[in-house]
């Protein structure tokens, strides 16, 4: 049985063939291998400079000092690091931060962790197009609020938060603002400093790039200072410790530096896909687009189908690698919490999809993926206008 065609590219995409190669060049003896930390002979010397190439083109895409880029594992990592180093270095139990409730649960899961140790936590609800308005923040700013944690592109929905907005008013009021960038990296033009960022989240495979590697941009000036979640050794200026794995962040930077070569083709790609998919599913009928359709990106879209049950529309869909958003606890399964926050009803939110294409997403992949959903859906409407329900 052939694999099912690949539409998952916001849950993680494959790695480019050129960042993959310049990562092989980095672990065997023949290669790029050492400690970047090694001080002592040319083997670390090699691996630091390319470790310190690659926290350059992170950066590049960013706009952003590279001495601002600190290595972690992963956007969850990131995150963790913002939200808790903020928190321990300039923040005490009841002191406030506010986010939305449809951040991503590495961001949501850390706010809950510190409403544990007596902070104070506003979780803003989005309006039904998944939007969080810049009033809304405004009005939720205490004197004892601390930060603002709220992301650029939605992971789910795709819907774009107007950063620029929320970093003039967050400077303003005096309030730090972290942004969660990891499906905004490489699909918008991000500049830290214009945007008035202080801390900043991504990581390398949501971007062609690999797993397990990811950045936090820490503002330098004026300077800000976090606190480490993770001790021993002192590495990336005693914000994050452990050793570099080089080979994992010559491939992110190799990825955010294609990612900037590309932004405008990749963008261009994806409005094209988008375009004929929407023409295919709108001809279908009673499937409606999830959040707001102006304000998105082209690589994510996200379906309700009316008039079908979620898990068996899943099961016609299977020749499509797609993301249901939905979680299955022990008793039953749970609607997406970020559908269920757009104020979409149980039964619609468990019967929507997320399509997500990417670089090597063809328009014949497209139409085959229009076919499949004409087909399923129509199979399983007919089947319940014969059952009566
Ligand atoms: C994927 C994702 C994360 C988590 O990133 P990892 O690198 O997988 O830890 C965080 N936030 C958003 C918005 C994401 O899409």
């Amino acid at each position: 049985m052939s694999l099912p065609i690949y539409l998952d590219y916001a849950a993680t995409t494959p790695v480019d063939p050129t960042v993959a190669e310049a990562m092989t060049g980095c672990l065997t003896m023949a290669g790029n291998f050492a400690n970047p930390a090694s001080r002592s002979h040319r083997y670390g010397w090699l691996a630091e400079e390319a470790v310190e190439t690659a926290r350059r083109q992170v950066a590049d895409l960013l706009h952003a000092d590279p001495r601002a880029i600190v290595w972690t594992s992963g956007a969850t990592e990131a995150n963790n690091l913002a939200i808790k180093g903020v928190a321990e270095a300039l923040a005490a139990p009841g002191s406030h931060f506010v986010t939305s409730a449809i951040e991503h649960k590495a961001v949501l899961d850390c706010y809950q962790y510190l409403e544990g140790k007596g902070f104070q936590v506003t979780y803003l609800p989005p309006n039904n197009l998944g939007e969080i308005s810049l009033e809304q923040v405004e009005a939720a700013l205490r004197p004892e609020t601390v930060m603002v944690s709220l992301m650029h592109v939605n992971n789910e929905i795709g819907v774009i938060n107007d950063i620029a907005a929320l970093g003039q008013l967050c400077r303003e009021r005096g309030v730090l603002l972290h942004v969660d960038a990891a499906q905004s990296a490489g699909k918008l033009a991000i500049d830290v400093n214009a945007m008035q960022v202080d801390l900043m989240s991504v990581c390398g495979h949501k971007i062609y790039g690999p797993k397990g590697v990811g950045a936090l941009y820490v503002r330098r000036t004026p300077p800000l200072t976090i606190a480490a979640q993770i001790h021993g050794g002192g590495h990336e200026r005693g914000m994050r410790s452990g050793t570099l794995p080089t080979h994992q962040c010559v491939g992110m930077g190799a990825a955010f530096a294609l990612a900037a070569t590309q932004l405008e083709a990749d963008g261009d790609h994806y409005q094209q896909l988008l375009a004929r998919f929407l023409a295919g599913i709108q001809a279908i009928g009673g499937i409606t687009v999830n959040g707001d359709s102006d304000r998105r990106v082209a690589n994510i879209i996200n379906l309700a189908f009316a008039d079908v049950d979620g898990e068996k529309l899943m099961l016609v869909l299977r020749e499509l690698a797609i993301s249901s958003g939905s979680a299955c606890t022990s008793a039953s399964i749970e609607p997406s919490y970020v559908l269920r926050a757009l104020g979409l009803p149980h039964e619609l939110a468990l019967s929507s999809l997320r399509f997500s294409f990417g670089r090597y997403t063809q328009l014949d992949d497209i139409d085959r993926a229009v076919a499949v959903v004409r087909e399923g859906v129509g199979k399983l409407r007919g089947l319940s206008a014969r059952t009566g329900g």
